[in-house]
């Protein structure tokens, strides 16, 4: 188990699922396939982007509180291992053991 995160997501974020049809493509404003609408999508993806970025600028400036509550915004909006692993980082640096350890519990391995 690693918990390392960095400034940059460790999934590719250059591309997008289309909700609609399914089709993995580019990040673009309309899905190349089905024509759908996908702005509020990337807008969500680009807040997740955001509020982890927050979230690891609050961690480093020592502000464990609101590091916590932003990771916790952060896997809202994207629950991946990313977001787990930043919740169970935060939870660590809290203090909060109990919770870094269920939520550090089966997380992937990086590369
Ligand atoms: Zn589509």
């Amino acid at each position: 188990m690693t918990l390392s995160p960095t400034m940059e997501p460790t999934e590719p974020t250059t591309t997008v699922r289309c909700p609609t049809c399914r089709l993995t493509q580019e990040r673009s404003d309309t899905c190349r396939r089905c024509k759908s609408d996908l702005r509020l999508l990337n807008e969500a993806a680009e807040s997740a982007r955001r509020t982890r970025r927050r979230c690891l600028k609050a961690l480093r400036a020592g502000h464990r509180r609101e590091a916590l509550r932003l990771a916790g915004h952060y896997h809202w909006l994207h629950p991946t291992a990313d977001s787990r692993r930043l919740m169970a980082l935060t939870a660590l640096l809290s203090g909060d053991w109990a919770n870094a350890l269920a939520l550090a519990h089966d997380l992937p391995e990086l590369d």
